[in-house]
């Protein structure tokens, strides 16, 4: 067996000491005799498995008692359509703050269910930076204000928020959740897609506020509403059972790791010693503003871009894989995700050198 140091964007490195315990599970849980993916998700079984991976985000994440944590499908693209269907009116205004592709999207299919507009856009320097925050008007009335707090294509992070006053902040964490603390009391709602930092695909976790449930428009699908899931136990229909038991197996892991003031520590070390590589250097490029640039998502570009190909080729023999940057924007990205662990950043790190050196 030869397992790599992936740096994918999505699905992403797991925790090897989830996937090994996992492995370990994967004939029986317990006493259960039967694998979790066997299991009726009513069972006891499954229950104290679903209800124990909620408690354990709840204290990751310090969520409080007035939200709810639902454990959905269908990723947080349809959390797009989701929203806008449970938190606006059709004629409602919603405002989206634009840092990279994520966020367009997320504007375009909210605009299909209420008058979502752009509130602010860095799109006029190539999504290189948050725009500025304090200069926003925010219209009293709208129904929420929704940012991505990491652009997982552009590397493009917050680490302010923007002031909504009584509007709900929504945010995409589909690649920064649980990779440092966050105060969820500043959020009306926070969704993400598990497959970046949380664990396998299939499942989408939707953190909202007590009072924003029971507003749903009168055509949203039973299992898009979120009161409908909340009564439920995100158990309208069968949930993803697997997944579900894996998110819980990483956050039990965070946690006995010191939680998520520890993971931030991990993380900031990484982000820092990649980031500094790339900014000694004459060959490596980073195009993001310093202080908002991501430490989950570190997009690169080589001096010479025919180079390119050589370099993502001399990588993977080196068992350094997925970093070929996204095909919107080219170049190199490295994703160094909470399970991306310190020495597959500093072989990233030591072969970025050794490969400037060979052209020189
Ligand atoms: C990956 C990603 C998405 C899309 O997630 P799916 O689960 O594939 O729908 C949306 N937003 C952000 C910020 C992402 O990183």
């Amino acid at each position: 067996m030869a397992r790599t140091y992936n740096f994918s964007a999505g699905p992403a490195a797991l925790p090897e000491t989830v996937l090994s315990k996992v492995q370990e599970q994967m004939l029986e849980w317990g006493s259960a005799g039967m694998s979790v993916m066997e299991m009726s998700h009513r069972g006891k079984d499954f229950m104290q498995i679903a209800q124990a991976a909620e408690a354990d985000l709840r204290e990751l994440l310090s969520v409080p008692d007035n939200y709810k944590v639902l454990f959905l499908q269908g990723g947080a693209t349809q959390q797009f359509s989701a929203l806008p269907l449970n938190l606006s009116g059709p004629e409602s205004s919603a405002a989206y703050i634009l840092t990279g592709s994520w966020g367009k999207k997320a504007l375009a299919e909210g605009a299909r269910f209420c008058c979502a507009e752009a509130l602010a856009s860095s799109s006029e320097t190539g999504f290189d930076r948050i725009p500025d925050l304090d200069s926003l008007t925010i219209d009293e009335n709208a129904a929420y204000v929704h940012i991505t707090s990491n652009e997982t294509i552009g590397g493009v992070e917050y680490w302010d928020l923007p002031d909504t006053g009584s509007v709900p902040l929504v945010a995409d964490m589909s690649s920064n959740i649980l990779s440092r603390p966050v105060d969820v009391s500043k959020f009306g709602l926070i969704y993400a897609g598990a497959q970046k930092n949380i664990g396998p695909a299939g499942l989408t976790i939707v953190i909202v506020r007590d009072d924003l449930l029971g507003k749903a428009q009168s055509i949203t699908p039973s299992m898009l509403n979120y009161e409908v899931q909340a009564s439920a136990g995100s158990m309208s229909n069968t949930p993803p059972t697997f997944a579900w038991y894996f998110a819980g197996l990483v956050f039990r892991e965070l946690l006995e790791l010191g939680g998520l003031t520890a993971a931030a520590e991990r993380n900031k070390r990484k982000a820092e010693a990649l980031y500094q590589a790339i900014d000694n250097s004459d060959f490596y490029a980073n195009p993001v503003q310093p202080k908002d640039r991501s430490y989950m998502n570190v997009p690169f570009t080589l001096a010479d871009a025919s180079l390119d190909g050589d370099f993502l080729a001399q990588a993977e023999s080196r068992g350094l894989k997925t970093l070929k940057g996204h095909r919107s924007v080219g170049g190199m990205r490295a994703s160094i995700y909470n399970a991306m662990p310190e020495a597959g950043v500093q072989a990233l790190v030591d072969f970025m050198a050794d490969f400037e050196k060979s052209q020189a």
